[in-house]
């Protein structure tokens, strides 16, 4: 059986190799992964039984610098999942002017149900597995989905003790203290917020008073919706597996935050509506939607029933392309997933440049670093899109990130002599 998410990966790389006019090759050199190793990790349980995981790295790009992207552990993720997310972060990687390839590593396993000893042996598991393949000029992975800075930790407490020496920047979004940085843990969520206020400048008169809705309330959501509401809009719905919450007078998200950290349960805040269905922030009355969960949320089936005009995308690939070609028809905008969510990488390259040099930002000199990256790199995409839309109106923003995107692969890889 065919996999979705990377079929529309595939098809939306297509789909921008022929709006930009560039040569099919490029294409079949973007359409496969450099390198997929698969790995099995096994982890003697808590209760005496020995358990195999299987693992994966898929280093999908070098031509723009080393291989950069998280890992996740889910219960679910394939192989196929791996080599799509591997994908798009080489298109991320290369929108967002960073010296980077694109590479994700994934482990199938649900990490809900792992003791911290269990975790731990699984995360030193996964780099002995791939030591080789990683280092800080090589490889460098990150958190994704599942995974964070206590897993970071661990991980480049293993690479070290195999090098001999400690390797800082072998990983990154590791915790502080570890040569990490504060900004790291809001960095995908505070990218977003000052991307999603850039384009509520640009096509809804400014972000003050707005009303957001934001499906996912981990890492990335919950850090979106804060910095919105500092930045002055208004979060009307949030939710995570447990359910939804909806209000349309506004959410407190720093209380929601604590009560998620607390129960584990977005539905436990105290005030609100609380609906069952974990979608329902996709379909409430605002002016703004942050798709902040996981891939394929809003398709054919469902996009009929998103009123939002404007939707920033903080997972990946949260929209099918024909669920996408049907919001544009509504009149409304899709900041693409690659673009709006890139504050992650960026800050992760922010860190490991610190790490090279052993030299640190403090958070407010590196919050502004990064805001002014996410900022430009919006507005880049802006103009692009509006001049490619003046001449051919089905144009959408992923395409003009698209193109943006692969021209600076094309040329990478023409000059090298691959293309
Ligand atoms: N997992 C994040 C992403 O999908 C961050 C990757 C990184 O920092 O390397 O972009």
């Amino acid at each position: 059986m065919g996999n979705e998410f990377l079929e529309n990966v595939l098809k939306t790389i297509k789909r921008g190799v022929e709006i930009g006019g560039f040569p099919e090759d490029l294409y079949k050199m973007l359409s496969k992964p450099e390198r997929i190793v698969i790995v099995k990790i096994p982890v003697r349980m808590d209760d005496g039984r020995l358990e195999v995981f299987e693992g994966y790295r898929v280093q999908h790009n070098s031509a723009l610098g080393p291989y950069k992207g998280g890992i996740r552990f889910h219960p679910q993720v394939t192989l196929e999942d791996d080599i799509a997310l591997a994908t798009l972060m080489t298109l991320k990687n290369s929108l967002a002017g960073i010296p980077y390839g694109g590479g994700k590593g994934a482990v199938r396993v649900d990490p809900k149900k792992l003791s911290p000893r269990e975790l731990e042996q699984l995360s030193r598991g996964y780099v002995r597995a791939l030591y080789r393949v990683l280092g800080d000029h090589i490889d460098i992975p990150a958190p994704d989905i599942g995974t964070n800075p206590q897993i970071m930790a661990w991980m480049v407490d293993e690479y070290s003790k195999l090098e001999g020496y400690n390797v800082p920047g072998v990983f990154t979004a590791k915790p502080p203290v570890l040569w990490g940085n504060p900004v790291r843990e809001y960095a995908t969520g505070f990218g977003l917020a000052v991307v999603t206020r850039e384009a509520a400048e640009k096509y809804l008169g400014g972000i003050e008073g707005k009303r957001v809705a934001i499906q996912g309330f981990g890492n990335t959501g919950q850090w979106h919706a804060y910095w919105l509401q500092k930045m002055g809009a208004k979060i009307v719905a949030i939710s995570d597996t447990s359910g939804t919450v909806y209000d349309p007078e506004g959410i407190d998200v720093e209380l929601a935050m604590k009560v998620k950290k607390e129960t584990g349960k977005v539905i436990n805040y105290p005030k609100g509506e609380k609906i069952p269905d974990p979608k329902a922030p996709l379909y409430v009355d605002a002016e703004i939607l942050g798709p902040d969960a996981m891939e394929n949320q809003i398709t054919l089936e469902n996009v009929d029933k998103v009123k939002a005009k404007l939707i920033v995308e903080g997972a990946n690939g949260p929209t099918t392309p024909e669920a996408e070609q049907k919001l544009y028809e509504k009149g409304s905008i899709v900041v693409p997933d690659f673009l709006a969510n890139a504050g992650g990488v960026v800050m992760s390259y922010l860190e490991w440049v610190e790490n090279l040099q052993w030299y640190f930002w403090d958070e407010e000199e590196t919050r502004a670093r990064l805001e002014k990256i996410m900022r430009n790199n919006f507005l880049k995409v802006y103009d692009r899109f509006e001049k490619m839309r003046s001449e051919k109106p089905k144009v959408t923003m992923r395409d003009a990130a698209l193109v943006l995107s692969l021209e600076r692969l094309y040329h990478a890889m023409k000059v090298r002599g691959w293309l």
